[in-house]
């Protein structure tokens, strides 16, 4: 289970910093249960402010955020649609990712050599995305070939299915992203069922120097990048990932002083995770009980049933009802009976659609 963030760009781009420091922040941050399962899978703390804010109305033993997966995938460099390089097994990871994050170089530094010799964003992006779009147009050019087969010994879904791959044959090689295609074409759902690189949402990780975040000609390449057609206007999240490798190192004291240094809020890799979160379209939901407030993460439209299984599949499966208070009303309320007695708080059933914030109280019956 979990949901999937796959870190991508060009060597030296600066994806194991970034990764390294996500981890470590995440091991550093003790009594969750989040750890690094695999060298290149992590999984990290999804910071969300509301949590502590329901913990201090419940007071619960224990504190449990959401957690959202990173995946280092390794091994991108131009030609590995072809399968140069690492470029089989990286096409392999991507594809289970249900999102991507692109981190693009924006810092120069003589001592990290460039893979094309220079830091240009604009073509570093041409040069990730072009890999994507040739892995995909490759997968479909294989899909037309089954369904042209198909389709000759007749039927009309495998014609339905032969003229889609066409089409979505057509669209990757006029270079266009399958994230791009109108959302009722029968291509796009094709697409989606082929898992094709090109259809996750995109972010861009713009990883600038350490003095980088102003006047940074990079970081405007990159924002300009993003904001064309193809990218269907992906977020921007600028971090320097040296910074925060050495911030994820620092004990909690320390950490907050280097930060009122910076003279930033907080650490960049939380901005950063929850644009990832963000990207993938998710709900938070919150359970607040006496031993623990935690907060889950459900896909955008899950009913309530869904968001049981969850916590427990007992909990889906011997489903009875769920009692929800919106977190607004929970808040103003100053926690359950409060609501209950404003006469915020509702029973309802297993198709329920869970809304952004919900608290909620499964009960059920095994
Ligand atoms: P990857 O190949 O994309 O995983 O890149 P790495 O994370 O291994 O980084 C490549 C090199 O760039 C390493 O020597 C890093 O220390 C360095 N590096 C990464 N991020 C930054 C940064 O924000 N600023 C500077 N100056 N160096 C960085």
């Amino acid at each position: 289970m979990g949901f999937k963030c796959g870190i991508v760009g060009l060597p030296n781009a600066g994806k194991s910093t970034l990764f390294n420091a996500l981890t470590r922040s995440a091991t550093a941050a003790g009594n969750y249960p989040f750890c690094t399962i695999e060298p290149n899978v992590g999984t990290v703390p999804v910071p969300d402010p509301r949590l502590e804010t329901l913990a201090a109305i419940t007071r619960p033993a224990r504190v449990v955020p959401a957690g959202m997966t990173f995946v280092d995938v390794a091994g991108l460099v131009a030609g590995a649609a072809r399968g140069e390089g690492l470029g089989n097994r990286f096409l392999g990871h991507v594809r289970e990712v249900d999102a991507i994050a692109h981190v693009v170089r924006c810092f120069e530094g003589a001592g990290v050599a460039h893979v094309a010799g220079r830091v240009d964003p604009a073509a570093d992006i041409e040069t990730v995305e072009t890999e994507l779009l040739l892995a995909d147009l490759e997968t479909a050019e294989r899909t037309f070939e089954r369904a042209a087969k198909r389709a000759k010994a007749g039927g009309r879904e495998a014609r339905a299915r032969e003229s889609a791959a066409r089409a979505l044959c057509r669209r990757l090689a006029e270079g266009r992203p399958a994230r791009t295609f109108a959302p009722d074409a029968a291509e796009l759902g094709l697409a989606r069922e082929l898992s094709l690189l090109s259809a996750k949402p995109v972010m861009f990780v713009a990883n600038v120097g350490e003095a980088g975040f102003d006047g940074n000609p990079h970081l405007e390449a990159v924002r300009a990048a993003a904001r064309a057609e193809e990218t269907r206007q992906a977020p921007v999240v600028s971090i320097c990932a040296a910074v925060e490798a050495e911030l994820a190192e620092l004990d909690p004291g320390a950490r907050r002083e280097f930060l009122l240094d910076l003279g930033v809020a907080e650490p960049g890799l939380d901005r950063f995770v929850r644009a990832g979160y963000a990207l993938l379209g998710l709900r938070t939901f919150f359970t607040a009980g006496p031993e623990e407030a935690r907060a889950w993460t459900v896909r955008a439209g899950a009913a309530a049933a869904e968001g049981a299984g969850r916590i427990h599949s007992d909990f889906e499966r011997g489903f009875i009802r769920a009692e929800v208070i919106a977190y607004e009303d929970f808040l103003a309320h100053g926690g359950e009976q409060g609501a209950k007695d404003a006469g915020r708080w509702r029973l309802e059933g297993r198709g329920y659609v869970i809304e952004e914030g919900d608290v909620i109280h499964f009960r059920f019956n095994v």
